[in-house]
Order: structure tokens, then sequence, then C-alpha cells
């Protein structure tokens, strides 16, 4: 376990933290928080970002992997914009056997909320067949250690983005 996962530490599972938002129930392996930890301080102060993958068992998500940016998405402190083409194939190659849960960029120097345009781009990934999308923020000083993970989920047909609290082992 990742010493530099502090919600990790107070997880009620082994290896992976559970946030809770109504009915909505996400996984994500302390491994994945580490990654995005790990590669949102090698980008810093530049945003930086990639893709959730995993499995949904019994309505669960389970985030089991996460993808950093491709070479020709664009990285700056104002914003991140993914490389859709190259992140596609990337699933169907290294993770044929995972599926596409939504995606996570950082706020180096910003706020642990999601922008306006955050939500948009979010909202733009669900589709009639994907009612729902999660997304990671990790968010702290801008040379991003000990960044605050937040994790959101957007459901289609509901107006406010889920913010969604992790459970803690009691
Ligand atoms: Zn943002």
């Amino acid at each position: 376990m990742s010493a530099t996962c502090a919600t990790c530490a107070t997880a009620p599972a082994p290896g992976a933290v559970l946030y809770v938002s109504g009915p909505y129930r996400v996984w994500v392996r302390c491994a994945v928080l580490a990654k995005a930890q790990r590669l949102a301080r090698v980008r810093a102060p530049l945003e930086t970002g990639g893709l959730l993958l995993g499995q949904v068992v019994d309505g669960e998500a389970h985030v089991l992997a996460l993808t950093g940016p491709g070479r020709r998405a664009r990285r700056s402190r104002l914003g991140y914009e993914a490389d859709r083409a190259r992140d596609n194939r990337l699933v169907a190659r290294i993770h044929p056997q995972l599926h596409y849960l939504g995606d996570w960029h950082t706020h180096p120097g910003g706020p642990a909320v999601l922008s306006a345009t955050d939500v948009d781009s979010i909202r733009g990934a669900l589709t009639t067949a994907r009612r729902e999308v999660l997304h990671l923020l990790l968010a702290g000083p801008a040379d991003m250690t000990s960044p605050v993970a937040s994790v959101f989920t957007v459901v289609g047909g509901e107006s406010a983005v889920r913010r969604m609290t992790p459970e803690e082992a009691t």
C-alpha cells in the first residue's frame, strides 16, 4: 500500500477505496490512486490526465487501471485535452478485458472542484449506452506533492455532479 495515499490507510478493504454517493458505489484501487499521484507530480505544474479503466460487477464500478496522457494530448496550466483516438486504441490493445469507466485530470495549484468546462467535457462522454461516467480529480499545490483525490460521478438526466465520499473502516 502506498505511503502517499492517506485515503488508502483508512480504506474498508485491502488495496482499494470505496467511494459512495447514494446508490452509486465505486471501488478505486490504491495502486491506481498512487499511479495518478505519480503522473501528476511528473507533469506538475502542468495539468495532465487520462482514462479510468475497469469493470462493473453487480452494479458497482471497479477502477482497476489508469492510463497517462497520449503524446498528442494537450497539457497546459489551463486545461487538459485528451488524445481520444490514441486512448481508444490503447484500451483495445493493452487492456482488452477492461472497459472505459471515465477520465481523470489534475489541478496543480488549483481547487478540488470541477470547472464548468470540466463538467461539460465529462458530460460529453455520456451516451444512451453509457449512463454514468466517473471522474477522478487530483488537486494540490503547484508541485502536486500530497494532492487531494476527489471522485465524481456524472449520471445522465441528473443536473448535479455527484461528489463521492470515501467510506472509512469502522
Ligand atoms: Zn479541470
